[in-house]
């Protein structure tokens, strides 16, 4: 998964960008905030809770940054732990046992993946590490060999490879490698969401430098988070979420190495297996972390040209883009919700309406772990 302790300040810095809502007079407990920071998913997490009684909250959020510390290491691709077992035993061409939450989000990636055409595919990881962004911090060497990228694409990793039967898995293909980074910190922080409301938490927020999930509505106004703007310190947009919604960015200004003068980013395209070029940004609105983060990351390799159309496909109706050319490109669900919120729109915003005849998705309906 991403990391990097040299972002930290950056991300830090970020976490900034969440403008808290101004909190209604509920007693004197209404304007207690109690937080919690971890360093997980390659970025700073951070659960605020407002307006509980302290004591409470503060094991709330304990527990479940405990919770996000756990996730971490059990979803770590490059890491010893569930992960990296069953990836050494997809190398070997056995079966292994994996818990029922990984079983979960190994089907929920199967169905994204589906749901894609493959654009979001989390059994590419030889073709991450081949790109050298398995490591915390970015590579430093050139790019890859034509032939190994070539080998890497003609071995065809998918998740239809994967044969998930309950808590056993197995890949009918030893060239996948399953990477969850495009979509781990979504699930993540779902379960971390639902743990909190578990807990008797009503109004938090969890903020994972920039890619964030509210719960309640907490206060005379809402939670509002900015967009970051890809190519200027400062906001793109603001968004006013309601409760229970969450808003997940990728961009390729977050992971990339130079090699003369050319931009490699870390997010990798499954058809050519070379980094996308013409996507600077997506940010996705939604209900459901894992699937916002998972189309976030989609939506840069679909591009410009297939932006509506894989949306629609992963039943997304609220995103926007952003393109190497400065063009701003959003739904018309996200350009009234930016509206909505008051700000100025984005410069250069245009707005692509989503495929009217979309067929229902072949590919089933889940996509997240559910909260044990
Ligand atoms: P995100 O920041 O959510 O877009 O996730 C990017 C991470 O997902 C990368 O650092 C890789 O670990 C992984 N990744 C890269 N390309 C893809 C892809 N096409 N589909 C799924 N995961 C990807
Ligand atoms: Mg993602």
């Amino acid at each position: 998964m991403k990391g990097g302790t040299g972002r930290t300040l950056a991300l830090a810095t970020m976490l900034a960008l969440i403008v808290l809502g101004i909190h209604r007079l509920r007693g004197p407990e209404a304007d207690v905030e109690v937080r919690d920071t971890r360093y997980v998913f390659g970025t700073l997490v951070e659960i605020v809770v407002r307006g509980a009684d302290p004591v409470e909250a503060r094991t709330a959020v304990s527990a479940t940054g405990r919770l996000l510390q756990t996730l971490h290491h059990d979803w770590h691709a490059w890491r010893p732990g569930a992960l990296s077992t069953l990836n050494d035993a997809i190398a070997d061409g056995r079966a292994a046992e994996v818990d029922p939450q990984l079983a979960d989000l190994l089907r929920a990636g199967q169905q994204l993946a589906c749901a894609s055409e493959g654009l979001f595919n989390p059994g590419i990881g030889r073709l991450v590490a081949l790109w050298g962004f398995h490591a915390d911090t970015p590579p430093q060497s050139p790019p890859p060999a034509a032939s190994e990228i070539a080998a890497l694409r003609a071995a065809d990793p998918q998740m239809t490879d994967l044969v998930i039967d309950g808590q056993i898995v197995r890949s009918t293909n030893p060239s996948l490698q399953l990477d969850l980074g495009g979509y781990a910190k979504g699930a993540a922080l779902d379960l971390a969401a639902a743990d909190l409301a578990a807990r008797g938490i009503r109004d938090a927020v969890l903020n994972a430098g920039g890619d964030v999930n509210v719960l309640g509505d907490h206060g005379a106004r809402p939670w509002r988070v900015a967009i970051r703007d890809p190519f200027v310190w400062g906001a793109l947009a603001t968004v006013t979420l309601d409760p229970g919604e969450v808003l997940y960015t990728s961009g390729n200004y977050e992971r990339y190495f130079e090699h003369e003068g050319e931009r490699f980013a870390h997010i990798i395209d499954p058809r050519s297996g070379h980094p996308v070029r013409e996507i600077v940004s997506v940010s996705v609105l939604d209900t459901e972390g894992v699937r916002a983060d998972a189309a976030a990351t989609a939506l840069s390799v679909a591009g410009r040209e297939r932006f509506a159309a894989v949306a629609a496909a992963l039943e997304i109706d609220a995103a926007v883009m952003v393109t190497d050319r400065g063009e701003v490109l959003a739904t018309p669900a996200m350009v009234k919700r930016i509206e909505a919120s008051g700000g100025p729109l984005p410069a250069g915003l245009t707005t692509v309406a989503l495929p009217a005849d979309v067929q229902p998705s072949p590919c089933g309906a889940q996509t997240g772990p559910e909260p044990s």
